[in-house]
């Protein structure tokens, strides 16, 4: 219940400007129900380097005014927060927020109602940013269904040229469920803005958790893997291939389980994206290396490399082909790397089944759930894996030298 203790704490009673909201879109009289505590604060200036610190502090901890001045130089502002005169009132005190956030309440879909617009959710902390995206914290009021409101400027989404992926994005990921695939409930406009309404990821980036604990002991690893797998199987089944996995896209939920979100480029070449925008190619198959070409094909089989790098990274700590962009490409193309000493015999098993040059020659999903590395570490689940992860990082047994395939 702590978690959802957490989740009260983070909603202020705060609320984003409705302009599909004729009451909150009458300014003059909304602002009069707000005397002090009126401060429009335009949460667009927020920039990435901030939104990590962000994430748990914002904006019912700093004070309302320091934001101002950090987003004074904005002024294109993409959402401006009003504090409501009953903000003052902690939650703890107001009944109806215990009634209706209660933990099931994170799991009950609202009856989605033919129209969504803004009025309807509460807006609670930021959560974080991406290059065209803001994501807050909110809550459904009528059901206080809690969810994550990703916030994406028209002008911005124009100016990236980036509108047909953002409705492809909306179009893939609004048609897929599954409980490692992040959901897409919904999404509405107003004239200047998309919002789409998806799950609350409740424990984050999983970068962040693989950034601070370094690498992730094997069991845990592997239970990641499995749940990557069966995802995977779901979304090649639905002939979706993800093309940009990479734990940078990956969010983990309340429970501890991972949520695969960013379709917004499943549908376009990633290495387009990384090499205009992102700068990485560590998660690049060897396929697709050459671009897109016409005599270039490939094959959902591009996510099985990537799952492979991804295994890769979860154990160690790093990439297995990072280096400059040049040596990665070179890399890649001959499929070289190395594995350090301390990962299990199984676990490099199924890393180098995964990544075999040959997209038809690479283990199948099927296959990766039934590996003797995710047999071990998932069956009998939660025990096998508690048991386990009170061991310590790479205690299991290994090869004493590094293995460089
Ligand atoms: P990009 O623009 O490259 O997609 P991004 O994935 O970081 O970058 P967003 O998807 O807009 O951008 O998300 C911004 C951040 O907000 C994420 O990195 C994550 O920390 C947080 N976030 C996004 N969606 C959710 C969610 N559903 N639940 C919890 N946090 C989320
Ligand atoms: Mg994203």
């Amino acid at each position: 219940m702590a978690d959802v203790a957490n989740l009260e704490a983070a909603f202020e009673r705060t609320t984003i400007t409705d302009e599909n909201d004729e009451q909150i879109a009458s300014t003059s009289t909304y602002h009069k129900t707000t005397p002090s505590l009126a401060n429009n604060v335009s949460l667009a200036g927020l920039s990435s380097s901030q939104s990590a610190a962000n994430r748990m502090k914002l904006p019912h901890q700093i004070p309302l005014q320091k934001l101002a001045t950090h987003n004074a130089s904005k002024s294109a502002s993409i959402a401006k927060v009003v504090i409501t005169a009953s903000s003052s009132r902690p939650l703890e005190q107001n009944p109806s927020h215990r009634r209706t956030l209660t933990e099931s309440a994170l799991y009950t879909v609202p009856t989605a109602p033919k129209q969504w617009h803004l009025g309807m959710f509460e807006i609670g902390k930021p959560l974080g940013k991406g290059k065209f995206g803001r994501v807050y914290l909110a809550k459904e009021k009528s059901s206080g269904f809690v969810c994550a409101l990703k916030v994406l400027h028209k002008s911005e989404l124009q100016q990236g040229k980036v509108e047909k992926q953002v409705r492809r994005e909306i179009e893939i990921q609004s048609h897929l469920t599954h409980p490692n695939i992040l959901k897409l409930f919904g999404h509405f406009h107003d004239a200047k803005r998309i919002f789409l309404i998806l799950e609350f990821a409740g424990k984050g980036e999983l970068y962040k958790h693989l950034r601070r604990e370094q690498r992730f002991p094997e069991p845990k690893a592997a239970q990641y893997v499995a749940q990557m797998a069966a995802a995977l199987k779901y979304l090649h089944k639905k002939h979706v291939m993800h093309r940009d996995i990479k734990p940078e896209n990956i969010l983990v939920g309340i429970h501890g389980e991972i949520k695969i979100s960013d379709f917004g480029w499943s549908v376009h070449a990633p290495n387009n994206r990384r090499n205009t925008m992102c700068g990485t190619l560590d998660y690049l198959p060897p396929e697709m290396l050459r671009g897109g070409g016409k005599d270039n094909f490939y094959t959902e089989k591009v996510d099985l490399w990537s799952l492979g790098v991804l295994t890769y990274e979860f154990l160690v700590g790093e990439a297995p082909f990072e280096d400059t962009q040049v040596m990665t490409q070179r890399k890649i193309a001959r499929g070289e790397y190395t594995v350090p000493s301390f990962v299990s015999p199984e676990a490099r098993d199924l890393i180098k089944r995964l990544l075999v040059l040959d997209p038809e020659k690479r283990i199948a999903l099927e296959d990766v759930e039934l590996h003797p590395w995710i047999i071990k570490h998932c069956k009998g689940s939660a025990r096998a894996y508690e048991r386990a992860s009170a061991g310590k990082v790479g205690s299991s047994s290994s090869p004493e030298t590094d293995e460089t395939y």
